[in-house]
């Protein structure tokens, strides 16, 4: 595990110091009074009351630089919404402007219809019901295991929010450690507490701050399986920072683009793998091989196939975009006018796929592949390739 950033630790400790205030836990003393969520092994986590969430127009600066410009965003109640983008789009800013640590410098926030933030309303983070989970997870290290978790119930009964820990970590699978501390912990386990410790108050709306990029791959599937299980349990509407492409199909009901402090695109993960609305949108969602070319009679012909680009001008710099597992090899027999000649110039297997690099007839560069099978192919076979019309999107040169 890497240790926590400086600013994942200024956003926690600004978060922490918030909830310190916090004066109810409605939900998870219910719930511990009643013993509704002290179940058998693994019991359900108790549902939250589903909350919407509304970012109306959203500008955050810091002196010259704006890190939100202008974000506008509805989430559903019980929608899980990822947020994608490179760093320094923005990511961050946005939780922190949702959960209260920050104040919009124009713009609005709404939980429920009610105004969180706002131009003359400014509800602080421990009343907006809100809960966050932090990259590198930035657990408590002087504290054990149900005392990380009990510490957002701070303001229950001892005996009643010691309940509700223990019945959270049962959840998570971790009931047996709740003497432990963190640094014993393996990654998956820390993340499991964490998660833990942010639902536990049942919070309507959840933020999540890269909550995986701490996680080796081979444990970041089962936790993203679980964390989903878990947010579904309490519908809490959670909206999840990534800059991993995958991760946001994977959990997103919908995912939301953030490129230079605003939105560029947002919908579900077929709508933006099948229309990007520009190049960059579309490189975060496929392997693309950009071929720079010139728009004809709206279209961009190449010798095999033609692909149409809408709103471009006869004349202007665009770049055809082949997505590299859509392209089809055929043997070099094969006949057909929608085929091209082409030479293997390296081939390299990776696991689920294999890397085919092809020198096409009509194309200066080399064009790539990924294909299923690769059966019998090698470095210098000739082959012949196709491009089928979902191959090819036409953008603006950048
Ligand atoms: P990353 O993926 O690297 O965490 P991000 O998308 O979360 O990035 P933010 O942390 O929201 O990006 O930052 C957006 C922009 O705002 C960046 O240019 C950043 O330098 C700037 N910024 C954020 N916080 C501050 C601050 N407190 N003071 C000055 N500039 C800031």
């Amino acid at each position: 595990m890497k240790a926590a950033s400086c600013k994942v630790l200024r956003f926690a400790e600004a978060w922490f110091s918030s909830q310190s205030r916090q004066t109810s836990h409605a939900g998870a003393a219910a719930d511990a009074a009643s013993g509704g969520t002290d179940g058998g092994p693994r019991a359900r986590a108790a549902a939250t009351f589903a909350a919407s969430l509304k970012i109306e127009d959203v500008r955050r600066t810091y002196g010259d630089a704006t890190a939100l410009n202008g974000v506008s965003l509805d989430v559903a109640p019980g929608e899980i919404v990822c947020l994608l983008g490179p760093s320094g789009c923005g990511k961050t800013t946005m939780l922190r402007v949702v959960s209260g640590i920050e104040r919009p410098s124009s713009g609005r926030v709404l939980i429920n219809g009610s105004e969180v933030a706002g131009p003359n309303r400014y509800v602080p983070p421990e009343d907006r019901s809100i809960g966050l989970m932090f990259q590198d997870f930035a657990l408590f290290p002087h504290l054990n295991i149900l005392d990380n978790v009990a510490f957002g119930l701070r303001s229950l009964a001892p005996d009643v929010r010691e309940k509700s820990a223990r019945a959270i970590l049962d959840r998570v699978g971790l009931a047996g450690f709740a003497d432990a501390y963190p640094s014993t912990l393996s990654g998956g386990q820390q993340q499991r507490v964490a998660l833990a410790r942010a639902i536990v108050p049942r919070p309507a709306v959840m933020l999540m701050d890269e909550p995986f990029s701490g996680l080796d791959i081979q444990l970041r599937d089962a936790m993203q399986e679980e964390t989903l299980a878990l947010l579904r349990e309490t519908r809490a509407t959670s909206l999840i920072v990534t800059h991993n492409p995958e991760e946001a199909m994977r959990l997103g009901d919908r995912i939301v683009v953030m490129n230079r402090g605003r939105i560029v695109q947002q919908g579900t993960t077929e709508t933006l793998y099948r229309n990007p609305a520009s190049l960059f949108v579309a490189r975060l969602f496929s392997e693309i091989n950009e071929i720079p070319v010139r728009v004809q009679g709206g279209r961009v012909a190449t010798a095999a196939a033609t692909f149409a680009a809408p709103g471009l001008q006869d004349g202007q710099a665009a770049v055809l975009c082949l997505r590299e597992r859509s392209i089809e090899i055929t043997p070099a027999s094969a006949n057909g006018s929608d085929k091209l000649k082409g030479r293997i110039t390296d081939i390299k297997f990776l696991g689920d796929v294999t890397r085919v690099d092809i020198a096409v007839e009509g194309f200066e560069q080399i064009v790539k592949a990924r294909v299923a099978e690769a059966g019998g192919l090698q470095k210098g076979s000739e082959i012949k390739v196709s491009l089928p019309p979902e191959a090819g999107l036409v953008f603006p040169a950048d």
